[in-house]
Parts: C-alpha cells; structure tokens; sequence
C-alpha cells in the first residue's frame, strides 16, 4: 500500500481537515555497514520513497513524510519530525514521538544521540526552554518521568528503588496503568521531577537512563527488550496583565487566577522490533515484547480498516471491532495518541545491508521490510484529531497543581 505525501506541507506539520497533519512518519537509513549485494535498495529523500527489497523476491515501495539518510544528523531530523510538535506541546497540545526499529538501527541514536550530535530528546528540551524565554506572558511549570517497561511491566526509572527481579534490595511497588478524563493514561504510583532549568532536566533523564543500566546485567540485552518512556508535563497560565517585561521583572506580579494549561510531551524508545532469535528466550521475555509490539501492530493495523468501509458497513465493522489496547502495556500507554489526541510523530529506523550469511541478510531484509511496512500502516492509518487543552482547572490543573505552580514557576534568569 502506498503513503499519501500530499497532506504535508513544507514545515513537515501542516494540519489538515483530516487531521493527517498531526502525523508524521519518518524513516531513517543509518549509514551501511556492509552492504549486501543480493539486496536492492533505493530511497529518494525529495520523493519521500523508500524502496527495499530483495532481488527477484519480495519488496515495498513506499511513501512518507520523510525519509532520512547518512547525509542527515539528529538535528536535520529533528527539525523536520519533532520540532513543530514539540512547539505544539508548549502550546498546549499533547505531542508523542515514537523510535520504532530493530536493534542496532539507530532508535536510541536517534533519540539520545551523542554529545556532538544531540538526539530528539536534549534538541526538545533546548525548545521547550527556548519557548518559555520567549512566552513572557505565560509562566510555566515542568514535571518529569521516566519509566521503562519490560517483560510487560513498568519499572519507575526515577524512583530510586531498584526495580523488579535486579535481584537487588526491596523491588518497587508495582506500577498500574489508569485512566480518567482529566489526564488520560497515565502510570501510578510514579515519580513526577519538578525541573527548572535545561541542565536539570537533562541530568533528571541521565538518572534514569543509568538506572535502567544498573537494573540489566547485560544492558544491551535489556535496552533492546524495553520500551523506554520519558513523558515531560507542560503546565502554564497567564500572567497578571499589565506586567510587562521580562520574566525577571514580573518576579513579584500578582499572578492571575486563571486557568492553567496542561498537556504532554511524550519522547519513546522502542523495544527492538526484531523477533526474538533463541527459543528459550522467545518463550519468556521475547515474547512480553512480542506481546507489546505486536498488539501495537495489530492496532495501528485495525486502526484503519474502518476507513474503508462506508455506512452500516462500517457501523457493524466498528461494533465488532476492538482495538485491543488493554492487551499490553504499550498500547494502553499511547492509546490517547494512537487514537487521535495527541500530535504523533514516528521515527523508524532502517539499515541496509548486513553482514553474515545470506540467510542472515536474507532475515535482516525481511524485519527491514516489517518496519517499511509498519510505517506506511501508520501513515495511513493514524489520524489525529488532537485539540488544545482546555484552560480550565479541571484538565489536570487544579488545586495543587496552583499552588505548585506558585511554587516552583519557572524564573528564567
Ligand atoms: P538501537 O537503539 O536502534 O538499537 P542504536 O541507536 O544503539 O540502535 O545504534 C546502534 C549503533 O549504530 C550505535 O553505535 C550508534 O551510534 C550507531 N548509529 C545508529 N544510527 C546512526 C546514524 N544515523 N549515524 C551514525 N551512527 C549511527
Ligand atoms: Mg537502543
């Protein structure tokens, strides 16, 4: 099935009345290794095509909104799949960023990236402070989390106590996932960081990130068995009127007591999409993964049978239907993005080319085609309708989080 790449506009976001501009979908080749010859590769960055295949055998073709080579750094890709959303978010909107792909194909390079080539989550982080310098108006509030989930279930990568089965100290209290109209899913009991600078922020993640090392003997084994979710709580109001200025001279304002804004930058680090290569471990953690990635599979697939189907067909189709969100922990988790509530940008990332036997590049092209395919589902199928929040106290900005917001508001110096 073929992408539309008709509903983008240049900056890569354009809403449109279908609400297909609320979803971004990228591909990413990382650089070769070795490249194999039996295999056919081609992707055109201006056509936003991407073709792999196999010679004489099975291939895609496909279309999406982007389509990123060796040429492009983490800052070209966040330019054109996150920046815009991440503004969203500062705004108001709910914003999730997804890294899908097997293991070793760039995700957390993506993500994460390197001191000289910083990824989609320290490039956000630069913006959303960045907006805040230049929202005088507004005052605004962060919180953070981090949880990671793994063998279906979540561990809280900020809550100091190591997490389950380490086999280290008291295990954590296990994590559930909610849900309520005001904050849509959401993990409880989970540590929420108050943070007030770009290089506290930073640090709050780097603490999460080295509890997820400590919790896996080999952390390779882990990272790529688990999802890693950091979720960043954007709340601001109105300042009093009149103030004008600089935030440094607001210090002292009256604040008004108006509604508080609340919305969530959600920045996610799949699991490896790979299959699982023992039997042994296929049967235990390999297919908790199975079951997560899967079950998204199989949604975003669902997703859009609907829309081919017209009338009563339809009617009866949707009846019959369930989304199976609740079948993991995954996809209970981006259910309010998957179903159209928040802005939605997926990166997938590819490598071209293996080295090994012919058998091994011959499964390497087949889980490439997996993810191709997988992206073009998503682009074709998901559809945002994602809306501001409300200022209301009622959308998650109520009492406490007031006074939180006299508390610890964000002077920027
Ligand atoms: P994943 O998280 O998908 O398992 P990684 O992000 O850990 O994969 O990438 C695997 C290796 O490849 C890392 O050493 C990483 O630095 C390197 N790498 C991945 N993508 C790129 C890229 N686009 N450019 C340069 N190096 C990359
Ligand atoms: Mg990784």
């Amino acid at each position: 099935s073929r992408g539309r790449a008709d509903t983008h506009a240049a900056d890569g976001t354009a809403a449109t009345k279908d609400g297909k501009g609320n979803v971004i979908v990228s591909v990413r080749v990382r650089p070769n290794v070795v490249r194999d010859a039996a295999q056919e590769s081609e992707w055109d960055i201006n056509g936003k095509r991407a073709l792999v295949g196999y010679k004489g055998r099975e291939g895609g073709d496909y279309y999406y909104d982007n389509v990123f080579d060796a040429q492009d750094n983490n800052a070209r890709v966040y330019d054109a799949a996150a920046k815009r959303l991440v503004r969203r978010v500062m705004e108001g909107y709910h914003g999730t960023v997804f890294a899908y792909g097997m293991t070793g194909t760039g995700k957390t390079f993506s993500m994460q990236g390197t001191a000289t080539n910083p990824g989609v989550i320290p490039l956000a982080i630069t913006d959303i402070f960045s907006y805040i310098r230049e929202t005088p108006h507004r005052e605004f509030l962060l919180r953070v989390s981090y949880l990671e989930i793994y063998n279906e279930k979540i561990h809280d990568l900020l809550a100091g106590a190591p997490p389950v089965g380490n086999g280290q100290g008291a295990p954590q209290e296990e994590i559930k996932l909610r849900e309520d109209s005001k904050r849509g899913v959401y993990a409880t009991p989970l540590k929420e960081e108050i943070v007030q600078s770009p290089t506290q922020l930073l640090r709050v993640i780097a603490r999460g990130d080295n509890a997820r090392r400590v919790a896996g003997t080999q952390f390779n084994a882990r990272s790529s068995r688990s999802h890693a979710v950091v979720q960043i709580v954007v709340e601001s109001r109105e300042r009093a009127p009149g103030g004008t200025g600089t935030l440094k001279d607001n210090k002292r304002s009256a604040i008004v007591p108006g509604g508080v804004r609340v919305s969530t930058l959600s920045l996610i680090d799949l699991a490896g999409s790979e299959k699982a290569a023992d039997s042994k471990e296929r049967r235990t953690e390999g297919s908790h993964i199975n079951k997560s990635l899967l079950t998204l599979g199989t949604v975003i697939a669902r997703l859009s049978s609907d829309k081919d189907k017209s009338g009563s067909e339809k009617d009866k189709a949707s009846k019959d239907k369930h989304l199976p969100y609740r079948d993991s922990k995954l996809t209970r988790l981006l259910q309010p993005a998957l179903s159209g509530n928040s802005l939605v940008s997926i990166l997938c990332t590819i490598q071209i080319g293996s080295s090994g036997s012919a058998a091994a590049a011959h499964a390497h092209t087949g889980e490439t085609l997996n993810t191709l395919k997988f992206a073009s589902r998503a682009k074709n199928n998901i559809v945002s309708h994602a809306k501001k929040a409300d200022e209301s106290f009622g959308n998650g900005g109520d009492a406490g989080s007031r006074a939180l917001l006299d508390r610890y508001r964000l002077e920027i110096q």
